[in-house]
């Protein structure tokens, strides 16, 4: 096996370095706590890094990521982070993010995997099949799972109302929800809905 990971240690001593000498305080400041505004729900896949695709730093966003960027009712590390985020850390906006190329939503548009990816898949197959007569409409599969992309972070922004702790946060107008596609072709976040309109 190739000792290629030497080279993430490598970079973050290089990044450190970096950091200090246009902020030598940087690290002191983050060791005494954080006040990030948001929270990121998006995809493991490694072409959508969450702070990079949106140019923030370290204590600027609150991260959880998942395959498909789901928000699944019995999945208790993401209701984990939710909680923590809405209550201790009071963010201000929940953006879920999703990106067409997804292999997650590819696979569950075509029928499912394996194992248990295949049970965590099987969330995003319910939202093809209840979605089934708008996709079979559109002219091909790639046409079809972009659109599936789609629907997902939509069926996810429900998923965030459906827990309590979103819903009060919602209703005291101390939160916005936002429903984001990313372009791996362009590098471009895409807009799709935004609670309370
Ligand atoms: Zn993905």
């Amino acid at each position: 096996m190739q000792r290629s990971y030497e080279k993430l240690l490598e970079n973050n001593r290089r990044w450190v370095e970096r950091k200090r000498a246009t902020d030598p305080e940087v690290f002191t400041r983050l060791s005494t706590g954080q006040q990030p505004r948001f929270l990121f729900i998006g995809c493991c896949d490694s072409r959508v890094p969450a702070n990079e695709i949106t140019d923030t730093g370290p204590g600027e966003m609150f991260v959880v990521r998942n395959v498909a960027n789901q928000v699944v009712p019995t999945d208790l590390g993401a209701a984990s982070a939710v909680t923590y985020a809405l209550k201790a850390l009071e963010v201000q906006h929940i953006i879920v993010c999703g990106h067409y190329g997804c292999g997650g939503v590819d696979a569950a548009l075509a029928g499912g995997t394996e194992g248990i990816l295949d049970f965590w898949l099987g969330h995003v197959r319910q939202i093809a099949r209840q979605n089934g007569d708008e996709l079979e409409r559109l002219p091909d599969q790639a046409t079809r799972a972009r659109r599936l992309v789609e629907l997902n972070v939509q069926a996810q922004l429900d998923h965030l109302k459906d827990l309590s702790v979103v819903r009060e946060a919602l209703d005291a107008g101390r939160v916005m929800l936002h429903g984001w596609v990313y372009d791996l072709r362009d590098g471009l976040l895409r807009p799709l809905a935004e609670e309370p309109a």
